[in-house]
């Protein structure tokens, strides 16, 4: 619930739309505030002279005197006045002028909603609150301490005058002293305390009695200040509310305001008095000024001016690191609709959580920002060197916003669905500064806007394109299997005999615009989008298929050995070995003839259940091979715990393996490794005669690829392999 105001601050609306000027005025009055409206700059000074208002809103372009000459004069003659300019959104150069001139806040025209004036309203007024006691509160201490020096300076000038005033002085001086609410202290020029008034045990905890001819230095938190203290003392002779941090009884530093002088004598003997008082809470009401100045006051998030702060930071920084960073501006959608419908108590609700929901969605070190009504900015940081992973982390984190804010919001008996724009921009492009990234941002969140809601838009347009190629291959990708556009290419596997012994099944996409596309570039689109297991399930379904139809014919005679390839994602899930035992029974193929291919990354990711579900594959006599064997984690310790049947040996160490010798040796090392566990060994991206030669030499017996054939389609496929079988029964040329 927003709190009436106890008394009626007066505002001043200034502007020349009658239309706005009613509107404010009406909307503020419902919340308790008195309002005044000026038509114009001239009439605007005149009852700011005449009424004295709490806080301004003035428009900026008015004709004759306009909103900065307004500004100006206000400024100047009270400068704790809040005022607030309000602005069209075609003059941003005005509004950082009218900043600049010191304007305490602004609004963009139209408001839509008008609750982000009550907010500017009331956060400015409570600022203006603080200012001011704190100026108030600055001000008495000040005089107090003038006060107080004054009289000790007194007592103590009269107290050295005569000897014979001296019983008097000192009663008075003790009444002076005793009563002190400060701390009086005395030292000689070297620093040891000659006196210290007792109210040092109610300020800092230390008694005076243990305080008396010790150096007041040993009780200093920062020397460096004090050093600063002692020069401006022998220069000038006297400082006043010099700010220093003395530790206290318990060894924690407080600060402390010094107002002190010096005085020498002329055989230089001298000594420095003064007094100091604990200033804690004038510092904790100055942080809290701080604060409210850079957050705001709905969702504790940094505000605008905070944001720029660190943009400006961010950017320097990727300047002069080469890092990159990125900006998510999110505007909500229909937040007006909700807001209008069921009041601003629910809205502010509402903005509270989304805030805490797009805090849990970035890094401890990224930002999260509020910029306006329903605006919010999240500024990634060093993200990395290079602009695709830094578009794509920003799409991820976009895609992640999206998600927590699709989740219903329960505020009361409502619930609520809210969903974002998003626009992203990356810097650093070229010389731009933080308004400049804020304004892309800000354009790239329209385009969202525009593209119908609940979006995401990059600033760039080649970003963009990427970013829609790959939404758009995501899209395409989901109606690939219903539209059966996968396809499933074979490639042969050859002994040692030169026979046909076996396939790989390798997946193709044939798309109805661009043609044949090749795994590489969708299977991590389909990893990223979960769709890997509907089409892993067809590639599964699709080789099943094959391996019961050829066991039926001549084929199945070479065929003895269809392998597929599996995705860590597929295989991670904990229903796999129930899935492929289903697939199986219900297509009839015989479970030997089938073979999964792993990469080692599956493996080393949870050893035991990779062990549990590799047991279960070997129980019902399906193979499983290593694929790309070699270049990941490959140890020894973890290869003999697993139930493997086949090593393939990653095509990088085939094709290179005549010519570099270190190739040579990983090929010769992956064999005898085979060999010593027992397992069989298959060279992959075999191209050339000496290769194949060379791999027969060194004990590998099986072979795929190109030098025999590329994955065909499976008509060619089963053409190629019927070929094979008849020449076979020749001697094969290797
Ligand atoms: P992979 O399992 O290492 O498959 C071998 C790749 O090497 C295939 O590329 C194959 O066409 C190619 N290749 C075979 N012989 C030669 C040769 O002599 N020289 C050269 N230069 N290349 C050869 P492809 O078909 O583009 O497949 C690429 C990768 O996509 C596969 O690598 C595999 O990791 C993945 N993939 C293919 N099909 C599937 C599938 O059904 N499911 C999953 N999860 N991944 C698949
Ligand atoms: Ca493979
Ligand atoms: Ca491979």
């Amino acid at each position: 619930m927003i709190e009436l105001p106890a008394q009626k601050a007066v505002i001043l609306t200034i502007d020349d739309e009658e239309a706005i000027r009613e509107s404010f005025h009406l909307y503020l009055e419902d919340y308790g505030y008195s309002v005044l409206e000026a038509e114009n700059g001239q009439v605007g000074i005149e009852l700011f002279e005449s009424q004295k208002p709490d806080l301004i809103l003035v428009d900026l372009r008015m004709p004759e005197v306009d909103g900065l000459q307004v500004l100006n004069h206000v400024v100047t003659q009270s400068p704790d006045t809040p005022i607030i300019v309000v602005s069209g959104t075609g003059v941003i150069s005005d509004v950082i002028e009218a900043l600049h001139l010191g304007a305490w806040d602004y609004m963009l025209k139209p408001l839509q909603d008008l609750s982000v004036l009550l907010h500017a309203v009331e956060k400015n007024l409570e600022r203006s609150r603080l200012t001011r006691e704190n100026r108030a509160y600055q001000e008495q201490l000040e005089v107090e301490v003038r006060k107080q020096t004054e009289a000790l300076r007194n007592a103590y000038q009269e107290m050295q005058e005569t000897n014979l005033q001296l019983l008097q002085s000192e009663k008075k001086y003790r009444s002076i002293f005793d009563s002190l609410t400060d701390v009086y202290f005395q030292v000689d020029l070297q620093g040891y305390i000659e006196e210290i008034s007792p109210s040092v045990l109610s300020n800092l905890g230390h008694r005076r009695e243990n305080m008396l001819g010790a150096r007041l230095w040993d009780y200093y938190a920062e020397p460096e200040r004090f050093e600063a203290l002692y020069g401006r003392l022998s220069k000038t002779g006297s400082v006043a509310d010099f700010e220093v941090l003395i530790l206290d009884g318990d060894g924690m530093e407080r600060p402390c305001a010094i107002t002190a002088a010096r005085e020498v004598n002329p055989d230089g003997s001298g000594r420095i008095y003064g007094v100091f008082r604990d200033i804690t809470e004038r510092k904790q009401a100055e942080a809290k000024i701080e604060h409210q100045a850079y957050h705001d006051g709905l969702t504790n998030l940094p505000n605008r001016t905070l944001l720029l702060d660190r943009l400006e930071l961010a950017l320097h920084r990727s300047k002069r690191h080469g890092y990159e960073g990125a900006l998510l501006l999110i505007d909500l959608d229909r937040f007006k609709t909700i807001n209008d419908s069921l009041g601003h108590s629910v809205g502010d609700q509402l903005l509270c959580e989304i805030a805490q929901r797009l805090a849990s969605a970035v890094r401890e070190e990224d930002t999260v920002a509020r910029i306006g009504g329903d605006e919010f900015v999240v500024l990634l940081s060093d993200v990395g060197h290079d602009t695709q992973a830094t578009a794509r982390r920003a799409e991820g984190v976009a895609e992640k916003i999206k998600h927590k804010l699709s989740l219903p919001i329960r505020i009361r008996d409502h619930e609520l669905y809210i969903t974002p724009s998003i626009g992203i921009t990356l810097f650093p492009m070229q010389q731009e500064d933080a308004g400049a990234v804020l304004r892309h941002g800000d354009t790239a969140m329209y385009q969202a806007k525009a593209a119908g809601r609940n979006s995401i838009r990059f600033f760039l347009p080649g970003m963009q394109a990427e970013a829609d190629e790959r939404l758009e291959m995501e899209k395409d990708l989901r109606l690939a299997i219903s539209q059966n556009q996968l396809r499933l290419f074979f490639q042969a596997q050859i002994n040692e005999q030169g026979a046909v012994c076996g396939a790989e099944g390798l997946l193709r996409w044939e798309h109805p615009a661009y043609g044949l596309i090749t795994p590489d570039r969708f299977i991590p689109v389909a990893e990223e989008t979960g769709l890997i297991l509907p089409i892993g399930e067809w590639v599964l379904q699709t080789a099943c298929d094959l391996i019961a139809r050829w066991t039926q014919t001549p084929l199945g005679d070479s065929l003895r050995h269809v392998a597929v390839n599996v995705s860590p994602w597929q295989f991670r899930q904990p229903n796999f070995p129930a899935q492929v035992e289903r697939i199986l029974s219900r297509t009839n193929a015989d479970p030997c003839r089938l073979g999964l291919e792993l990469t080692e990354g599956v493996v080393i990711d949870n050893v035991a259940d990779t062990v549990d579900k590799m047991a279960s594959f070997k129980a019902l006599g399906v193979k499983i091979s290593i694929d790309d064997f070699g270049t990941g984690y490959s140890s020894l310790s973890y290869l003999k715990k697993l139930p493997l049947d086949i090593l393939k040996i990653d095509r990088s160490f085939v094709e290179e393996v005549t010519e570099d010798e270190s190739n040579a040796a990983i090929v010769e090392t992956i064999i005898a490794m085979a060999d010593h566990l027992g397992l069989e060994v298959i060279a992959e991206g075999v191209e050339t005669e000496a290769q194949l030669a060379f791999l027969r030499d060194n004990g590998c017996r099986s072979y795929q690829g190109y030098y025999f054939s590329r994955p065909l389609p499976v008509e060619l496929f089963e053409q190629f392999v019927m070929d094979a079988a008849k020449t076979s029964s020749c001697p094969s040329s290797g």
